[in-house]
Formats: structure tokens, sequence, C-alpha cells
């Protein structure tokens, strides 16, 4: 699918596939929560992102209502992908929110802030990829932290 921000003029790609592959993942630890690390590239001009795969923590803890991820032993997968595409880089998170809507929580908005100042994983404008899934119902909320302000992309 792709999706724009029209007020700002960013645009992101996600195919499919990766997106059944991250709700699949996600389910296996229904009721609690589960996500990763989402690795992607941007356009020269930076307007276009393109989402093309996920790396998943080692360590993490979640309930029905929280995801922590620690971002130990991740480095080496990261290689990886940026020996594959030197384009391909950390470009933000995703997470379920097993029978609820992929609206960010307050905990969700002070993830992104700690992902902006922090040492290892700091990027300017993480994006955050919110999966809502029930056993019938799924919803994909992406969003993107931009000038201080976090945006929906439609
Ligand atoms: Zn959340």
């Amino acid at each position: 699918m792709i999706l724009k921000i029209e007020k700002i003029g960013l645009s992101l790609e996600v195919e499919d596939e990766l997106l059944n592959k991250l709700l699949e993942i996600g389910k296996t630890h229904y009721p609690k929560e589960f996500g990763g690390f989402l690795i992607g590239y941007y356009s020269e001009n930076n307007m276009h992102l393109h989402i093309t795969d996920t790396i998943l923590p080692k360590k993490y803890q979640a309930s029905k209502y929280n995801f922590e991820r620690s971002t130990k032993g991740i480095e080496n997968e990261l290689v990886e992908f940026y020996a594959e595409n030197l384009r391909k880089i950390y470009i933000g998170e995703w997470h379920t929110h097993p029978d609820n809507s992929p609206i960010p929580s307050a905990t969700d908005i002070s993830a992104i802030n700690t992902i902006i100042n922090s040492k290892k994983t700091s990027i300017a404008n993480p994006v955050l990829l919110i999966i809502g899934c029930s056993n019938t119902t799924v919803d994909f909320g992406f969003y993107v932290w931009f000038e201080n302000k976090l945006y929906k992309y439609e």
C-alpha cells in the first residue's frame, strides 16, 4: 500500500507481504502486545519512504497493554541489511494493540521521544506502525514524528 501525509508532503510505501508477516508474528503473541524494528530506505529527497523489512527484538517485556523492547543484539542484523543495500536503515518501530484501535497511547508517544534522544537508535523522524488486531479485524496505523508533532499517514 501507499500512504501519504498531504500536509507535509511525505509518502510511504510498504508491501502487503511484510504487513501480513508482521500481523502473523503479532498474532502468535495474542493477547499480549508484540512488536519490533522497521527497516527501510528513503528516496534521495527524503520525502518518500519504502519500508522493506523487520528485525525482531531479542529481549522484550510485554503485557496486553504494553510492549517494551531492548535494542540489545540487533546491531548484527542491522549490519546485514545495510550490506544488502547501503540505503537500508532503521527507520522506526511497530507493535500490536490486541483488541484495540491503532491509536498511539501516552506510552507510545514517550517511547518515540526515547528513540529520538537515544544514542544508539537516534533518528530524527521515527515511523511508528501500530497494528490494531482482533480475531476478526485488523487496522494498520502508520505515524511519523516530524518537527515535534506526530502525523498519521492516510
Ligand atoms: Zn501502543
